[in-house]
């Protein structure tokens, strides 16, 4: 029998591995040339591999796209994705992965606060082995109040949903060709990238890194962005809140079959206080109290479902097949 061969991220021997650089942009005018610059210059650290440079302009309002079209005069590895308008940070990642064609694809942002030195670690412990390698924050210069609620965010996540989401990680990232590949398949419209990325599994690392503040411009998540983010997030990747109706549901019919049984015995044990009228009121509303609210739990695994279904999600994902003869690289998608 064939020994099993493990499918090998990292650089294929004998050729110059291509790194895909996805880099999403909106209103950075004043950060975009001193982040290429940086990147660029980092770059030129690994000359052993090419690079391509995919600028995803989100729907700009200033002079981002102008700078971007002179970078890509100016350097043959830079390509614009031009939006015809602000679609969101998370569709525009969607997109640079989609037009990337590298052997490894890193997601980061455009305004410095993702170093892109810290990229080339990513690179390195890909080269080591690692399929996807997400970069943790160890530290982050940002206010106290997106800190706290960051801080928040990463650990309801973690306590909600099914999935191992890392804590303390966005999206700056690398995918191996294969998980890229497979990242591509998940085409649900509200976007959680990194709750996918967790959910898709992969020999999966991190490399630990400290954020810096925003070059120039300020935050394009602010708190409505933001509490869109985690409502995604959460309701993307969990039923709690529906399971959370049909719990309360079994709680309230618990209740209201006690407040009914109460009612009755109080009639026929304490008629000289009991109002008339008052029982067939009560057993009426705690009865359809509690029903509805059962019934409104049992819509709502129904609902879960159907949402899962829309949701078309891969049912399985892949690294490889082996079979006897061949070099294992014949992985299904
Ligand atoms: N971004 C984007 N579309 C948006 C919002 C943000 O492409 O609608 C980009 C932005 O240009 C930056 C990255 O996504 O490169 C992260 O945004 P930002 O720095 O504002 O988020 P923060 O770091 O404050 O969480
Ligand atoms: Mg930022």
């Amino acid at each position: 029998m064939a020994a099993p061969l493990s499918h090998r991220a990292g650089p294929a021997p004998g050729k110059t591995a291509l790194i895909s650089y996805v880099l999403p942009v909106y209103n950075e005018q004043d950060s975009i040339r001193r982040f290429h610059q940086e990147l660029t210059a980092v770059l030129d650290r690994r000359p052993e591999y090419s690079y391509e440079l995919i600028y995803v302009n989100d729907g700009s309002r200033d002079a981002s796209l102008e700078l971007l079209s002179d970078l890509a005069k100016n350097d043959p590895r830079v390509r614009v994705v031009d939006f015809a308008r602000n679609f969101g940070h998370q569709i525009a990642i969607t997109a640079g992965l989609d037009e990337a064609g590298g052997d490894a694809v890193i997601i980061m942002d455009t305004d410095l606060q993702d170093p892109p030195a810290v990229s080339l670690e990513l690179i390195d412990a890909w080269r080591d082995g690692a399929e996807i390698v997400h970069a943790r924050r160890r530290t982050r210069r940002d206010t106290l109040f997106k800190r706290a609620t960051a801080h928040l965010f990463y650990r309801l996540l973690r306590s909600s949903t099914e999935v191992e989401i890392p804590l303390d990680t966005g999206d700056f990232r690398l995918l191996d060709r294969r998980a890229a590949d497979e990242l591509r398949r998940f085409r649900e419209r509200s976007r959680f990238v990194r709750g996918m990325v967790a959910a898709m599994g992969f020999r999966q690392s991190e490399v630990l890194f400290d954020r810096d503040q925003r070059v120039a411009g300020e935050t394009k998540y602010p708190l409505r962005k933001m509490a869109g983010l985690a409502i995604d997030g959460v309701t993307g990747f969990s039923t709690a809140p529906l399971r959370l109706i049909t719990r309360l549901g079994f709680v309230v019919l618990a209740l209201s079959l006690a407040g009914i049984g109460y009612a009755v015995a109080m009639k026929f044990f304490r008629p000289d206080i009991t109002v008339s009228g008052w029982t067939m009121m009560m057993v009426v509303v705690l009865f359809l109290g509690g029903t509805q609210m059962l019934s409104l739990g049992v819509l709502g695994s129904y609902i879960g479902r159907i949402y899962a279904e829309v949701q078309g999600r891969p049912l399985y994902i892949v690294r490889q097949v082996v079979s006897g003869g061949d070099d294992g690289e014949r992985a299904g998608g």
